[in-house]
C-alpha cells in the first residue's frame, strides 16, 4: 500500500466517451495522477500496469461492458481490492443494486455534479489512507490482508465496552478449518497458505455490514465480531460463512482444483458491566469444538450447549 503522504494517489477512469474522460481529468486532475482507458479491455491492461488506488468504471461500453469489467478485475489477486466507482447514466435502482452487488464500492449517476464526484472520490481515498494506517500500526495480518490478533482485540475492546452503553447485543464467529494438517501434508505449506488467502477472502465479503470485522486468530484459525446483533442475525451469517466457504474453488499454485470447509461457534451476548470478554471469547470457542465434534463443516451456537446442560 501507498503512503499517503507526498506521493498523489492515482485514478483510473475506463469510459467510452472522451468528453466524460476530459470532463472528469478536469475534476480530478489537480488533485490525483489519472489514467485513463476507453474500453474494458484496455482498462483492464492499464489497473494491471499501474495498480491505481481507485477505478472509475463507465457501465455501458462496447466490447466489454463495466460488468464484465468488474468482474475480470475481482478475479485478479492483484486487482481485486481497489476500489470500484461506477459512474453511468443508468439511473434504474437495479442497476444500482446489480453494480454494489459485483462489489462496487459506490455508483454515481449521470449528469453529474462535478463537486460530489470530487467527495465521493475523496472517501474512498479516506478508507485506502486509514486502511494503510492500520497496516502500519501493525494491526493487519501480513499473509491474508485482515486484521490480526492485535488488531481484533483493539476493536474488541471498544465495541464490547461500546455494547454494554447501548445495553446492546454482540455476536462473535470462532472459525476453523477442517482437517487443514492435511492440506499442508497434501499439497505443502505454500498451497495451504493460498487456501488460508482465500478463505479471509471469503470471510471478509461476507460480512456486509460496515460494523462486521474479520480477524486472523493465529494459526488456521478466525474470527468475525459482529456488533449489533443478535443470535437470530449471528446464526444466519454463520451459516453462509460456513456455505460460501464449502463452494468456493482454491486453485493450487499448479492449477489443480481444491475445496475445503470450516466449523464455526457462535456466541451472542448482552453484556453488562460484570461481563467478562474472556469468557465471551471462550464460550465461541466451546461452540466450535462441538460443531467440531459433531462432525465439522457445520455451526454450532453456545446457547444450544447451554440448553442441552440443563
Ligand atoms: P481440525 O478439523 O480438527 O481443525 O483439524 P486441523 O488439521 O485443521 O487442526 P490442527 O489444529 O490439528 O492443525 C492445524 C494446522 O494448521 C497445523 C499447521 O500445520 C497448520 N497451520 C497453522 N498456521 C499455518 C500457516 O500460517 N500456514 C500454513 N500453511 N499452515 C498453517
Ligand atoms: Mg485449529
Ligand atoms: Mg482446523
Amino acid at each position: 500500500m501507498k503512503e499517503q503522504n507526498n506521493i498523489k494517489r492515482s485514478l483510473l477512469i475506463i469510459d467510452d466517451s472522451p468528453l466524460n474522460i476530459a470532463v472528469l481529468q478536469r475534476i480530478l486532475g489537480e488533485d490525483y495522477q489519472i489514467y485513463t482507458a476507453w474500453n474494458g479491455i484496455d482498462g483492464l491492461k492499464a489497473a494491471k500496469e499501474h495498480e491505481p488506488d481507485v477505478i472509475i468504471l463507465d457501465i455501458i461500453m462496447p466490447k466489454m461492458d463495466g460488468y464484465q469489467t468488474i468482474a475480470l478485475l475481482k478475479e485478479d489477486v492483484h486487482l481485486q481490492n481497489i476500489p470500484v466507482i461506477f459512474i453511468t447514466g443508468l439511473t434504474d435502482r437495479n442497476e444500482e443494486e446489480k453494480a454494489l452487488a459485483l462489489g462496487g464500492a459506490d455508483f454515481i449517476v449521470k449528469p453529474f455534479n462535478p463537486a460530489i464526484v470530487k467527495l465521493r472520490v475523496g472517501s474512498q481515498i479516506r478508507i485506502l489512507n486509514y486502511i494503510s494506517q492500520i497496516e502500519r500500526m501493525g494491526l493487519v495480518d501480513s499473509m491474508t490482508g485482515i486484521a490480526n490478533r492485535r488488531g481484533f482485540d483493539e476493536r474488541l475492546y471498544s465495541e464490547w465496552k461500546r455494547t454494554i452503553r447501548e445495553e446492546g447485543e454482540i455476536s462473535i464467529l470462532a472459525i476453523d478449518i477442517d482437517f487443514f494438517k492435511k492440506y499442508n501434508d497434501t499439497y505443502g505449506h505454500l498451497n495451504g497458505d493460498l487456501v488460508l488467502k482465500t478463505i479471509a477472502d471469503v470471510i471478509a465479503q461476507t460480512l456486509k455490514r460496515p460494523g462486521d470485522f474479520a480477524a486472523r486468530w493465529g494459526g488456521e484459525e478466525f474470527i468475525a465480531l459482529l456488533p449489533d446483533t443478535d443470535l437470530k442475525g449471528a446464526t444466519a451469517i454463520a451459516e453462509q460463512v460456513r456455505a460460501n466457504i464449502e463452494k468456493t474453488t482454491v486453485t493450487l499454485r499448479d492449477g489443480r482444483n481444491t475445496y475445503t470447509t470450516v466449523s464455526i461457534g457462535v456466541n451472542t451476548q448482552k453484556p453488562s458491566a460484570d461481563c467478562c470478554v474472556d469468557d465471551f471469547l471462550h464460550d465461541a470457542d466451546e461452540a466450535l469444538y462441538k460443531a467440531k465434534a459433531d462432525g465439522r463443516n457445520r455451526v454450532c451456537l453456545y446457547s444450544d450447549m447451554q440448553k442441552e446442560e440443563k
